[in-house]
Formats: structure tokens, C-alpha cells, sequence
């Protein structure tokens, strides 16, 4: 079997050098090699880690040589098959794990291919999806026909949340999401969809605030707000809530957390937070019983299992949270959107 599309150019999104910014460029439309699959990218969203190699901070600069097309949260269907391949088929509408195992050390022999010590991510350090064309590994297409390509590309940072969410029981628990960019509003979606008894929000965007109340949070309070766990505390009846999803990477944020929890709860960590944080650990955290979790990618291929469970039930639907769907060429105004905060998901139609 051979590609069907190889020959020709598209149009991709990349970094061409070392600095700031992007570049729209003409490439060869890459060949699927042994193992491999070729898509044609139907949605690809733009994430925070892009915002990063945009501006091209201390992280990006140690992990990402150019020239490299930019892109890790997409939604594409197949149109090349390499050598090897038989699970995908031509024509399938794929959504794609953005992480790529070794397959070989002690972590992916254990199953725990999410915390694969030689891990690297599409469009950071191979070609990424802010292109018309991409080729990824058959074991990272994840079949999603049937939905909305902007959604399929979504399963990617969904999929983040849904970890986090599961990794304890949340069906009848009172949960506190703190952090209401794309994960955050997934969180609250999820929560929701798996039977929390309440889902509490925070942010201290009243934009993402109304989002939070679209996916169905009961409160969404803005975090700078004085009263904020007064209320908390009112709504869990005085005992504090028994979950909360840390998304925002904000100490002020865990701080806040830690005060409103109830003994014995669990915190899932999935925001990054910027250098050391100060807590209090003796008696905020140990004699209170808490579990932290620190929470990384996506459990494969259980999580996406969930995820679509969830998609494929009508059990949760995220539409609201893709704000804006623009071309390619809109890549400006796409990037200005998200640094705005003024953004759910911003999805690129290549
Ligand atoms: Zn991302
Ligand atoms: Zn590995």
C-alpha cells in the first residue's frame, strides 16, 4: 500500500527560526513512512503550549528546533496509508494522541506510556498539524468518525481534563474547578456530564465565567472576589468541597483550593504553575488527609475511551467552548484572540 497524496505543496504554520513569531510557508505535503499515516488536517486548535512557541520563551527555546510546523491539537482524515498499517483505513476521520512513545522504556513497558521518559510532542519536536497535510504515527490516530472535526481536534486538551477528573470517583462529589480556559471549561462539562453532585467554578474572567455556567457549572465565581469561599462553604453546606480540579497554574488559585476543600478530599493538578510554590503542608495538606495528584497528558488509550464515551453518549457537548473557527491564513488574529483570554477554543480550518 501507498500514499494516494504526496505529491504536490501545502500551505503550513510554522516556525522558520529561532525568535518570536510564525510564518505562513509553502512545504512538500510529506510521505507516510512504515507504521505511518498521512491526514488531511480538517481542524487544528490552537493550545497555551502554542502561545508559548509563539512567543518563544525560555521553554520553547530549549525544546523546539526550527524550522518546524507549529500544531498538536488536531482533527484529520486519512488519506495516505505507509507501510505496516492496518488498523486505520482511507477515509477515516481521526483525532490525534499528540504525544509520541518509545515504546520501550520502563515506563511504556508498564503501561504508563503518558509518562514515557523519552516523550516528545507533534508540533514541537516533529512536524506539526497548523498544515494542510501531516503524517503521524498509525498508534496516535484515534478513529473519531462521525463528529464535528473542531470537536475531534478538542478530544486532544479534553482529554487532559478527563484524566484529571477521573483519576479518583466524581459521580455524587461536590467539585471545585479552578481555571476556566478550554481544560477548565472541559472539566466543568465533564463534572457535570459524570453526575457531580455540584460543580463549583473560578477564574477572574467574567467572560470565562459565563462559559463555566454554559457547561453547566451551578457557581461560577470570580476567584479576587472577597466573598468567593464564603460562598463555597455555604453552597458544600459548611464541609467544603470534596474534588477539586486545579487548572489554572495559579498559586493564589491552590491557595484557595486548600481553604475550601473538606477533609480528606482529593486535588487533581493539571495547571502548570510558574516556578516553586509555597504550601503549607503540615496542616493544609497532611493532617488534612488530601490527595494531590499531579496529572500528566492523557492515560492511552483508557482516556480517550472515556472522552469519546462521553462525546458519543450526547452525555456532554463541548461546542460552546470553540469560540472562533478561522482559515489558516486568520493565524494573526488567532493568536491575538487566545493572548486576549477573550477565547474559548480558537480552532484553524487548514
Ligand atoms: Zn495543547
Ligand atoms: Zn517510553
Amino acid at each position: 500500500m501507498t500514499a494516494t497524496v504526496g505529491a504536490g505543496t501545502m500551505r503550513a504554520l510554522a516556525k522558520v527560526e529561532a525568535g518570536p513569531g510564525v510564518e505562513l510557508i509553502e512545504r512538500q505535503v510529506p510521505e507516510p513512512g512504515p507504521g505511518e499515516v498521512l491526514l488531511r488536517v480538517d481542524a487544528a486548535s490552537i493550545c497555551g503550549t502554542d502561545l508559548h512557541l509563539f512567543q518563544w520563551d525560555e521553554w520553547a527555546a530549549e525544546n523546539l528546533v526550527p524550522p518546524r510546523i507549529l500544531g498538536h491539537e488536531l482533527a484529520g482524515t486519512v488519506v495516505g496509508i505507509g507501510p505496516g498499517v492496518s488498523r486505520v483505513r482511507e477515509g477515516d476521520l481521526v483525532g490525534v494522541e499528540s504525544h509520541l512513545f518509545c515504546w520501550e522504556c520502563a515506563q511504556c513497558q508498564r503501561g504508563e506510556m503518558h509518562l514515557c521518559r523519552d516523550l516528545r510532542v507533534i508540533g514541537v519536536h516533529v512536524d506539526g498539524g497548523f498544515a494542510e497535510h501531516v503524517v503521524i504515527p498509525e498508534a496516535n490516530a484515534v478513529e473519531s468518525n462521525g463528529l464535528d472535526p473542531a470537536v475531534v481536534a478538542l478530544q486532544e486538551p479534553m482529554g487532559n481534563a478527563v484524566h484529571a477528573a477521573f483519576a479518583e470517583p466524581i459521580e455524587g462529589r461536590t467539585v471545585l474547578v479552578t481555571g476556566c480556559g478550554p481544560i477548565g471549561l472541559c472539566a466543568v462539562g465533564i463534572a457535570r456530564a459524570a453526575g457531580a453532585a455540584l460543580v463549583v467554578a473560578t477564574d477572574t474572567e467574567p467572560y470565562r465565567l459565563d462559559l463555566a455556567r454554559t457547561m453547566g457549572a451551578d457557581l461560577a465565581l470570580d476567584a479576587s472576589d472577597p466573598g468567593t469561599e464564603a460562598r463555597i462553604m455555604e453552597a458544600t453546606g459548611g464541609d467544603g468541597v470534596e474534588v477539586v480540579l486545579e487548572m489554572s497554574g495559579s498559586p493564589r488559585a491552590l491557595d484557595q483550593a486548600l481553604r475550601v476543600i473538606t477533609r480528606g478530599g482529593r486535588i487533581s493538578l493539571l495547571g502548570i504553575f510558574n516556578g516553586a510554590v509555597p504550601i503549607e503542608l503540615s496542616e493544609s495538606v497532611i493532617m488534612q488527609g488530601l490527595r494531590l495528584h499531579g496529572i500528566f497528558g492523557r492515560r492511552i488509550y483508557d482516556t480517550w475511551e472515556r472522552t469519546q464515551a462521553l462525546l458519543r453518549s450526547g452525555a456532554l457537548d463541548v461546542t460552546p467552548i470553540i469560540t472562533h473557527r478561522l482559515d489558516l491564513s486568520e493565524w494573526p488574529k488567532a493568536f491575538e484572540l487566545l493572548a486576549s483570554r477573550h477565547a474559548g477554543k480558537v480552532v484553524l480550518l487548514p
